[in-house]
């Protein structure tokens, strides 16, 4: 996994061996820097975990021992093995991973939070290491490693000596999220927001909600649930904290979150950024984000309420959470110099479901366009909506109107039902094939832009994006 190469080592061929249960193969003395299961990012000095998926992770132990792995998990020893290479031997390596990931958490005596949510979880683990840092050394995955993969690896891959582990955990099916936070057992669990996403293994959006606070079984004695006070499902999830036996609950939000919660007061975007001001226990603070979005500044009441809940000065945690910039794909702006001045594009590329969909056109809508610019949204489909993608797509024509979008772009077949019911002077494009729009696009646009760019991974947006930025 991509943490920086630390200079401590994080097992010993003792200490995996006695966590896993498993068997030292050759030389038995060694330690590891890090965990990896995938040879194409595996650093010297990791400990490689050969699983048994699409591809054999076993195929790639003469790999692992070419990138210089400092040893392997395996579940068997091939013919073929590296004679260099220590192994491991455990009789399942994923099941080897999630007890490595238990001792780390058993080792640790920093704090634990955990994220998860519709939408706003990388974010949140983001903001969280940001307001962590000035108390301590945070622990977090660089990316969504967030399944049950990425999660146990994150876990065994945190260094006892760490102060805070932050750790996403997502789920497209109920009961995923059972186990992943029955290994971590936070300090503090976070629920961000419940939203249709990955509709097409749900029932309904109820299901989902119930699949989310699947996360607040998992907290340890005395932990404590943040919550999403605005939600339609604020209530449902404080009944099921309580039915968990969860006595701590702060819930974050506009409403609902006046007693005992970390209550939005006042919330005012610009291009920039944007001025918070909440309440807490009575005290009114605020906070400046250096990028704007009210979904952004929710996700900061919720790290806001993680600090409190772990017992941490909120007025550091603000500093903290200021010096947070929103990533790539996921709220970053880029100024780009064209003829006759700049345009500024919104990458929120990274993904999109209605949720993220509507936040984004939102932080659109609070953007002015530079003289002779306009609001642009070049959208790509949202992927996983199963039956009900039609008509969410075609809500989508609300947020666009609510945003005061002057043009818009659509890729994806997807995508016909919101075609069909814009107005005809506001689709300058739409292609089935997002590579289709890009000329086009990179043609059309001025100064004074400013554009959106959203879509799912698989939308093609995310390239179209990319292309455009490699050439200019
Ligand atoms: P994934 O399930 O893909 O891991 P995630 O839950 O980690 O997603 P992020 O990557 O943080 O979510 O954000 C996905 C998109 O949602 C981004 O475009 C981001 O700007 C937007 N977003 C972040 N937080 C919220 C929120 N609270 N409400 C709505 N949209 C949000
Ligand atoms: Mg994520």
């Amino acid at each position: 996994m991509s943490y920086p190469l630390s200079t401590s080592p994080l097992w010993s061929s003792h200490e995996a061996a006695a966590a896993t249960g498993g068997k030292l193969v050759g030389e038995a003395d060694w330690q590891v820097r890090g965990i990896s299961f995938d040879t194409r990012t595996l650093k010297p000095g990791d400990l490689f975990v050969a699983l048994e998926g699409a591809r054999d992770g076993h195929d790639f132990l003469g790999v692992a021992a070419e990138k210089g792995a400092g040893a392997a998990l395996v579940s068997k020893v091939p013919g073929d093995a590296p004679a260099g290479l220590p192994l491991l031997q455990v009789a399942d390596t994923l099941d080897g991973l999630g007890a490595l990931g238990a001792a780390a958490r058993d080792r640790h005596f920093g704090k634990l939070v955990a994220v998860t949510g519709s939408v706003g979880k990388t974010t949140t683990k983001e903001m969280l290491r940001a307001a962590l840092s000035p108390f301590g050394q945070v622990h977090a995955a660089e990316k969504s490693f967030n399944n049950h993969l990425g999660l146990p690896a994150s876990l065994a891959s945190m260094p006892s000596d760490s102060d805070f582990g932050v750790f996403e955990i997502g789920m497209n099916h109920s009961g995923e999220i059972t186990p992943l936070v029955g290994l971590v057992r936070p300090h503090a669990a976070i629920i961000t927001a419940i939203a249709p996403a990955h509709l097409a293994h749900f029932a309904s959006v109820d299901e989902i909600a119930a699949a989310k606070a699947e996360i607040l079984s998992g907290l340890r004695p005395g932990g404590t649930a943040i919550l999403p006070s605005d939600s339609h499902y604020a209530g449902f999830l404080t009944e099921e904290a309580r039915s968990h036996g969860v006595r701590h609950i702060i819930p974050f939000g506009e409403t609902g979150a006046a007693e005992a919660g970390v209550m939005l007061t006042e919330y005012q975007g610009y291009a920039g950024g944007s001025t918070v001001i909440f309440q807490l226990d009575g005290e009114t603070h605020d906070l400046m984000l250096s990028s704007p979005g009210k979904h952004l500044a929710m996700n900061a009441l919720a790290v806001i309420a993680a600090g409190h809940a772990i017992g941490l000065p909120i007025k550091q945690v603000i500093q903290g959470l200021e010096k947070f910039r929103a990533g790539e794909g996921r709220g970053a702006q880029h100024k780009i110099e064209v003829e006759g001045g700049t345009l500024t594009i919104l990458d929120e590329a990274y993904n999109a479901n209605p949720a993220s969909m509507a936040a984004a056109l939102s932080v659109l809508a609070g953007m002015q366009p530079g003289p002779g610019g306009r609001r642009i949204a070049v959208l790509g489909e949202m992927k996983e909506l199963g039956e009900s993608a039609a008509a969410l797509h075609a809500e989508l024509a609300v947020p666009i109107a609510q945003a005061r979008v002057d043009q818009v772009w659509l890729a994806g077949k997807d995508m016909t039902s919101l075609k069909d019911g814009l107005a005809t002077n506001m689709l300058a494009g739409w292609s089935e094939d997002a590579a289709g729009l890009e000329d086009e696009i990179a043609k059309d646009l001025r100064a004074g832009d400013i554009v959106l760019f959203k879509g799912s991974n698989a939308s093609g947006i995310g390239a179209v994006l990319a292309s455009f930025l490699a050439k200019h």
